[in-house]
C-alpha cells in the first residue's frame, strides 16, 4: 500500500455524520488538535447523504440544545446542514478531509494508533493519540478485530433499508403523516390514510414491503419527506446487498409517488424533487464494549453513576426487519436513560472510542439510542473523552466520566 502523504492529530474522527460532526467539534473545543475524516463530499450523515429528517430524541445536554438553536430547530435544511455543520468545526479550528475514506487502522499491538485513508491521490497515513470511530457501521472498530453483534436475537436479521425521498409540487394543503402522526387516523373521502394503503398494497398498487407511507413537512411549504419505501433483509455493509437495495428502494419510490398522486389530497401535481445520494442504513454492526445498554435499561430509564450522556428518549422504533411496516411492539415507550462510557470503549482494544449508532449495546436498545440527538450527545462524550486521553496522554479507558463533565463542554 503506498502512502503519499502523512498526518498526524492529537484525535482523530472517521465518519462526519452526526456523531462525527459532534465528536470532532467538541474535541477540538476541548483543545485538542483534531482532524475529521468523511468518505463522502458532504457532512452531516444519514440527514445529507439519506434525507433523513427531522433530528429526533431528546437527551439532557447543553451541548446539543447548542446545536439545534445554530441549526435554528430539528427540521433538517439538507441543502446546508453540511455547511452548517463545517463552519461550526472551522470555529473549533478542527481540520476536516472529505473524500477520504479510512480503510484500515494502523495497529501497535492491540493499540489502535489512526488510520490509513484512501484518497484520490492515493493512500494517507494519519497517526493519531486517540480514534474516534462514527463511521456508523464501525469500519475501524471492525478491522482492528472489536467483536460485534448484527440484528436481532434468534436470526441475525436487521431493521429494513430505506430510500427516503422528497417530493414537490405539494399544495395548496398537504398530507403530513409524520411522527406526530395526525393524518394516519385522518378521515378521507375513501377511509383513513392508514386504510388507504393497507387497501393500496392488497390492490398491487404498492409494493409489499411499504407497509406504512409517512409524509414529513419540510421547511418548503410546498415540498414533504417520503419515508416510505422498505427493503428487508438487506446487510447494510455487504456491497452487493447495498447496490440491490439501492435500486429496489429507488423503484419503489417512484410506485409511492404514483400512489401519493392518485389517492393523497395535494398530491396531484407532486413530482420527486430529490432522491438520496445513499439509501438510509438503520442497523449494521454494534462492537461490544466495556459495557452494554439493554432493552430494559432503555425502557426502565436506568441512570448511571458513570454516565456520559444523560436523560436520553426515544421510543425503541423496530421496522420490521422480516417485511412490511414495524415490527411487533414497535414504539415502545422509553423513559429518560443514562449511556455510560464503557459502551464508547471497546474492550480489548486500545486507543479507540466508538460513537453514533455502533456503540455497545442491544438490538432493542439500539432503536432507541440510533436517532441524531443522541448520537450527537454520544459523539460529544466521545470528543471530549479523546480530547482528554491525548492532552493527558492517557489511554481513552483510563479517562473518567466526571473529568468528561468537568470540561463543561457536554
Ligand atoms: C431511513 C432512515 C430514517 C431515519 N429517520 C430518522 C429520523 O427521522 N430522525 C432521526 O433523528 N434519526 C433517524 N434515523 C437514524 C439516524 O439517521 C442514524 O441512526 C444516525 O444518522 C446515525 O448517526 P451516525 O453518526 O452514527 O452515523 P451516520 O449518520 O451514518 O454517519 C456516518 C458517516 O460516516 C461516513 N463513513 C462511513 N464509513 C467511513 C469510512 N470508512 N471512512 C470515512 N467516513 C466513513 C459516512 O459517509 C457518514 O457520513 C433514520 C435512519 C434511517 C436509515
Amino acid at each position: 500500500m503506498s502512502v503519499k502523504e502523512d498526518g498526524r492529530a492529537e484525535v482523530l474522527v472517521v465518519g462526519g455524520g452526526p456523531a462525527g460532526f459532534a465528536a470532532a467539534l467538541a474535541a477540538g473545543r476541548a483543545g485538542a488538535d483534531t482532524l475529521l475524516i468523511e468518505r463522502s463530499g458532504r457532512l452531516g450523515g444519514m440527514a445529507t447523504l439519506g434525507l433523513v429528517s427531522p433530528l429526533l430524541g431528546c437527551v439532557n445536554s447543553k451541548f446539543v440544545d447548542e446545536i439545534l438553536g445554530r441549526l435554528g430547530g430539528r427540521e433538517v435544511d439538507h441543502t446546508k446542514l453540511d455547511l452548517d455543520y463545517a463552519q461550526m468545526l472551522a470555529e473549533a479550528g478542527v481540520r476536516t478531509l472529505l473524500h477520504t475514506c479510512a480503510v484500515e487502522p494502523i495497529m501497535s499491538g492491540q493499540t489502535v494508533g489512526g488510520c490509513v485513508a484512501y484518497t484520490k491521490s492515493g493512500h494517507i497515513n494519519i497517526e493519531s493519540a486517540a480514534t474516534i470511530d462514527a463511521t456508523g457501521d464501525g469500519d475501524v472498530a471492525y478491522l482492528a478485530g472489536v467483536p460485534f453483534e448484527q440484528g436481532r436475537p434468534g436470526d441475525g436479521l436487521m431493521q429494513p433499508a430505506s430510500i427516503m425521498f422528497r417530493v414537490g409540487g405539494v399544495g395548496p394543503s398537504r398530507l403530513l403523516c409524520g411522527s406526530e402522526g395526525e393524518a394516519a387516523s385522518m378521515q378521507l373521502p375513501q377511509g383513513t390514510w392508514e386504510q388507504i394503503v393497507e387497501q393500496g398494497i392488497r390492490d398491487g398498487e404498492l409494493p409489499d414491503n411499504v407497509g406504512v407511507i409517512r409524509t414529513y413537512a419540510t421547511r418548503r411549504p410546498s415540498e414533504v419527506t417520503v419515508n416510505a419505501t422498505q427493503v428487508n433483509r438487506i446487510n447494510g455493509v455487504s456491497s452487493g446487498d447495498l447496490t440491490k437495495a439501492e435500486i429496489e428502494g429507488r423503484r419503489q419510490a417512484f410506485a409511492v409517488l404514483a400512489f401519493l398522486k392518485r389517492h393523497a389530497p395535494g398530491y396531484k401535481d407532486a413530482f420527486i424533487c430529490e432522491m438520496p445520494a445513499s439509501i438510509g442504513i438503520r442497523e449494521t454492526r454494534r462492537f461490544t464494549g466495556m459495557d452494554y445498554l439493554t432493552r430494559s435499561d432503555v425502557i426502565e430509564g436506568r441512570k448511571r453513576p458513570d454516565a456520559v450522556v444523560r436523560d436520553a428518549l426515544f421510543v425503541i422504533d423496530i421496522h420490521n426487519p422480516d417485511g412490511p411496516g414495524q415490527a411487533e411492539n414497535f414504539a415502545v415507550e422509553c423513559k429518560p436513560y443514562d449511556i455510560p462510557y464503557g459502551c464508547l470503549l471497546p474492550r480489548e482494544i486500545d486507543g479507540l472510542l466508538f460513537a453514533g449508532r455502533c456503540i455497545s449495546g442491544s438490538h432493542d436498545a439500539h432503536a432507541s439510542y440510533r436517532v441524531q440527538t443522541i448520537c450527537l450527545a454520544i459523539g460529544a462524550a466521545a470528543g471530549v473523552a479523546a480530547a482528554i486521553a491525548g492532552k493527558q496522554g492517557i489511554l481513552p479507558r483510563q479517562v473518567k466520566p466526571n473529568d468528561i463533565w468537568a470540561t463543561g463542554l457536554i
